[in-house]
């Protein structure tokens, strides 16, 4: 996991988040006043998660719920089942969510909880119980008001099913509203599980056609193939895009004639991973870098994209499907170079736009078709990829920028029709 996991750049994620919205500060005007408020997180719960191996020995879990920001409405983000998290990262992650729901205009805060656990190396049952129990140590702060649980990294629908169960029984009657990313049968939604990756393609489509760069026989390098990566994977090489590089927790694959994605998918479900792979040769994970290419989608973890990366990589475009890959000071090489960022408080929020339906739908007990939800879906991203573009365009300055300034007034102006109570 090593080519994965963290690098430090001299500043950690929560780092990285504050460095982001220093560069907003100057285009806020009166507004700047609140700001403060986004540089600190407005309740943080970290609780200690005992855990029953299968073996009958103990073992004790970290985990953790942070709600960045509560003014525009109930918190909203996922957790993170992942050996590397910590408070800094759940911090920065639950920050993002604030940004995200924001920009997306959602009616939600930001949050984000997570537990530092391998998943892989628990069994069915043990993983059960340890999401039983969590849930049930974070019950007091969560609720379809109060702040509602998704899938994130480590996490997926059958948690989701059991955290619903697990605040239910505390409740004493079935709360669908409490969590989304459910299993459809529980109140899930449809297309849920693929919003995160069409959200990612559809916003790079956007982007594409502002740059003027065509997708047919356009080269795409993914980095991670998990729930968004594949997915948007996927979308690119329907749309004659060439995958010539996907990297994952197990290596990296190169095929300069492009990746048959299907088959990558089939076999990725049968070995945990794409080491092994026929399709295509295995490189050095570093080599992932220099491979020559249009699109960069990075959808594994944060703090992928360093200054020295962003020196190499070729990508006209680089679509953020994971959430905060790219260091501050890569961001700007990267603009410097012409290449065109778009960030994730945008480029990944169809997972969270998704998850807003599947909270109405469970609030209304009635629910759409597939179709409805993806067209849904659709005309909510490409609006707010077209007023981000817009802003960037007035300011001239970044994309990332111009997210956080639509993002920013948006709870600033919440935050003070509000006030400050007592005042
Ligand atoms: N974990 C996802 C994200 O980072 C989805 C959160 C949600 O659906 O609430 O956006």
């Amino acid at each position: 996991m090593t080519h994965l996991s963290y690098v430090n750049e001299n500043t950690d994620a929560w780092q990285t988040y504050l460095a982001q919205i220093d560069r907003v500060a100057p285009h806020l005007g009166e507004l700047a006043y609140y700001l403060d408020t986004l540089k600190r997180p407005k309740r943080t719960l970290i609780v200690d998660v005992p855990l029953v191996m299968d073996d009958g020995s103990i073992q004790h879990f970290e985990g953790y719920r942070v709600q960045h920001n509560l003014s525009r409405g109930p918190g909203k983000g996922g957790i993170r089942y992942h050996p590397s998290v910590d408070l800094n990262e759940v911090m920065a992650l639950s920050a993002w969510m604030t940004i995200k729901t924001a920009v997306l205009n959602l009616p939600f805060g930001g949050a984000k909880g997570g537990v530092r656990v391998d998943p892989s190396k628990l069994s069915t049952r043990e993983l059960e119980r340890l999401t039983r129990r969590f849930t049930t140590e974070i019950s007091p702060i969560i609720g379809p008001q109060k702040d509602i649980p998704a899938p994130d990294v480590g996490t997926n629908p059958n948690i989701m099913g059991w955290m619903m169960d697990t605040y239910s029984t505390t409740q004493g009657h079935t709360v669908t509203g409490v969590v989304t990313g459910k299993p459809v049968h529980l109140g899930g939604s449809l297309g849920r599980v693929r919003a995160t990756g069409r959200g990612v393609f559809v916003t790079g489509l956007e982007a594409a056609k502002k740059i003027n760069l065509t997708i047919e026989n356009s080269k795409v390098v993914v980095q991670g193939f998990g729930n968004v990566g594949s997915e948007a994977a996927y979308l690119f090489n329907q749309a004659n895009a060439q995958v010539v590089a996907v990297q994952d927790h197990t290596g990296t694959i190169f095929n300069p004639n492009g990746i048959d994605i299907k088959a990558l998918q089939k076999y990725v479900e049968e070995h945990r991973g794409l080491a092994g792979f026929s399709g295509a040769e295995p490189i050095d994970n570093e080599a992932l870098w220099d491979v020559e290419m249009d699109i960069f989608v990075p959808a594994a973890l944060e703090g992928q994209i360093t200054v020295e990366r962003a020196k190499r990589l070729t990508a006209k475009l680089v679509l953020e499907g994971a959430n905060g890959p790219t260091y501050p000071a890569a961001d700007d090489i990267l603009i410097e170079r012409g290449v065109t960022i778009v960030p994730d408080v945008i480029c990944n929020a169809g997972g969270v736009t998704v998850s807003y339906f599947e909270w109405v739908q469970d609030m209304a007990s009635y629910f759409w078709t597939e179709d409805e939800i993806n067209q849904r879906l659709d005309k909510l991203m490409i609006q707010a990829i077209a007023d981000v573009w817009a802003m960037a365009d007035q300011k001239s300055c970044s994309l990332r920028t111009a997210a956080y300034i639509l993002a920013c007034e948006r709870i600033l102006i919440a935050r003070k029709e509000r006030g400050i109570f007592p005042g």
